[in-house]
């Protein structure tokens, strides 16, 4: 069971969207179990203008009292797992005809935000661009010199 309260409006400049001062909304997302009983938390502040899912290291009430340069040190963009490995996957698999070119496009379509992951994501698309065109070009190569019957 999961709930996430209406959670309280605080000012940030956001690391997702890059505008400055905009209003955001921090709050806690608890995981309970069958009784009810908090067993985990994570703390989360929410862009209200990109919608961008902010994780933070400080609880809400601790956000509301910060500045907004003590709010900017704890909070960073959230990167799902996934959208890490695929990042990862396509660098190893870029060589692969379409493996390699399926794996990088999903990786670079997840990783969309600025930031380190979405750089290795255009790189594993680099990869398999090159390896498609040497690809293409053995091709063609093989249809114009290629043996005839
Ligand atoms: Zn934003």
């Amino acid at each position: 069971m999961n709930e996430s309260p209406p959670g309280s409006n605080i000012f940030i400049d956001c690391p997702a969207c890059g505008r400055n001062h905009v209003q955001a909304r921090a709050y806690a997302y608890q995981i309970t179990n069958e009784v009810g009983i908090v067993v985990d938390q994570t703390f989360w502040v929410e862009c209200l203008t990109c919608r961008a899912q902010l994780l933070s290291s400080a609880h809400p009430d601790d956000l509301m009292r910060m500045d907004k340069e003590a709010r900017q040190a704890v909070i960073t963009v959230y990167i799902p797992l996934v959208a890490r490995a695929l990042a990862l996957l396509s660098l190893l698999v870029g060589c692969f005809p379409m493996v390699g070119g399926a794996v990088a496009l999903l990786a670079v379509s997840l990783n969309r935000r600025p930031g380190f992951w979405r750089t290795l994501s255009w790189i594993g698309l680099g990869i398999t661009v090159l390896s498609h065109g040497t690809l293409a070009v053995m091709i063609i190569v093989q249809a114009i010199f290629g043996t005839k019957p």
